[in-house]
């Protein structure tokens, strides 16, 4: 049964802009800091960094309410829905928190033909769904000549839908042809902004330097581009974050995909914590007061990590929620992290969220979704 049609609804009226009355314990310090990133869309590293350092739980609840109130002036109580089709859990790299590395030869791999994934899109279709998410390890057996007919086959089938990549580095020159073709948008976290940190989570050859090249290559073509990062990945110090958030302010996605660390036991980082889930949230609140139009999702691995925090990230600030569309049987095999979920009919599976969501005051809507400011 597809989703019940909600067109158009209301965004909610936009009100003068007035500081919640909540949370009245908030530091004084950490309110001037929290406020001055809602009018400034910035601040500086240290000013993160004292953020960042121990947020109490009235920081944190001031934080969400304040970012709440954004997302509802910007998106009214629409979250969208994106469609995930994971086609390849092949890839040649080896990040050292990735459970589909090369290295680790216990993980099971697949394809998805064209025909696959184009059902996978029927089916979503059928479901309400206007945004595909191909995403996939970085698989050389997907040339560009393919994906890019991959591209336009979906284009051709359903012009009324965003199609969204999420397929690692290319070349500028496959970006623009695959942007040609039609897709819409293109996911890339950077994952961390400190080159250092970046080194000790990927290997020899991988360098933060060629990968905010592409973001930069993305968004100059003009993708809808995505960037971001785990919280608690292994060295991940409160600096780090700072940096992360100074990036974000500076480099201006139109998404951003933040979620906490979770191990994959056959990694190098099997036996390290989880990244914090109540920090995760409270950096969800801070980056919608920077970006307030941003395409913010309460990923998987969030919800993923604590019961209930899916909601509690739209609660913080997020408007996205993403579903697997991918074939049920190949689900398992694209394991990226212990304990991710992988069982369930999509129909069922919408339906789980949207009931999930709708007792918090929120509607999932058959929509592109896009960013305000990026409609081609
Ligand atoms: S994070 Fe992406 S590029 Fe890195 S190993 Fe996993 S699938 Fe490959």
């Amino acid at each position: 049964m597809p989703l019940p049609l909600i067109s158009e609804a209301p965004v909610a009226d936009v009100t003068p802009d007035v500081t919640p009355d909540v949370a009245p314990d908030v530091a004084p310090g950490s309110k001037r800091l929290i406020d001055r990133l809602s009018a400034d869309g910035r601040l500086p590293l240290a000013d993160f960094e004292t953020l960042l350092s121990s947020p109490s739980d009235a920081d944190r609840a001031y934080a969400r309410v304040r970012a709440a109130d954004v997302a509802q002036r910007q998106f009214g109580n629409r979250v969208f829905v994106r469609g995930l089709i994971e086609f390849s859990s092949h890839c040649r790299k080896d990040c050292l928190y990735c459970g589909i590395r090369k290295s680790n030869r216990e993980a099971e791999r697949y394809r998805l033909s064209p025909e696959q994934i184009l059902a996978c899109c029927a089916e979503g279709y059928r479901l309400g769904y206007r945004t595909f998410v191909l995403q996939s390890g970085e698989d050389a057996r997907y040339t560009t000549e393919v994906v890019t007919d991959i591209v336009r086959r979906i284009r051709a089938a359903y012009p009324d839908c965003a199609i969204t990549l999420s397929i690692g580095q290319r070349s500028t020159a496959a970006y623009q042809q695959f942007f040609d073709a039609g897709a819409d948008r293109f996911l890339l976290r950077h994952e961390t902004a400190d080159s250092e940190h970046y080194g000790r989570l990927h290997t020899a050859g991988q360098t933060l330097e060629s990968r905010l090249a592409c973001l930069s290559d993305l968004k100059e073509i003009g993708f809808q581009t995505g960037a971001g990062f785990m919280v608690g990945s292994p060295f991940q110090t409160v600096h780090h974050l700072a940096k992360d958030l100074v990036f974000l302010s500076e480099f201006r996605p139109h998404m951003v995909g933040i979620g906490p660390f979770l191990p994959h036991h056959r990694t190098p980082f099997g036996d390290q914590p989880a990244g914090s889930v109540d920090l995760t949230l409270f950096i969800l609140s801070l980056v919608r007061l920077m970006l307030p139009t941003v395409l913010l999702p309460a990923t998987t691995a969030l919800g993923t990590a604590r019961t209930g925090a899916r909601d509690a990230g739209i609660q913080a600030g997020a408007n996205v929620v993403m579903l697997n569309l991918s074939p049920p049987e190949q689900r398992p095999k694209y394991l990226l992290y212990d304990n991710k979920p992988v069982s369930g009919e999509v129909f069922e599976m919408t339906e789980a969220v949207r009931r999930s969501l709708s007792r918090i005051g929120y509607d999932i809507v058959v929509d592109r979704g896009d960013h305000p400011k990026e409609i081609r």
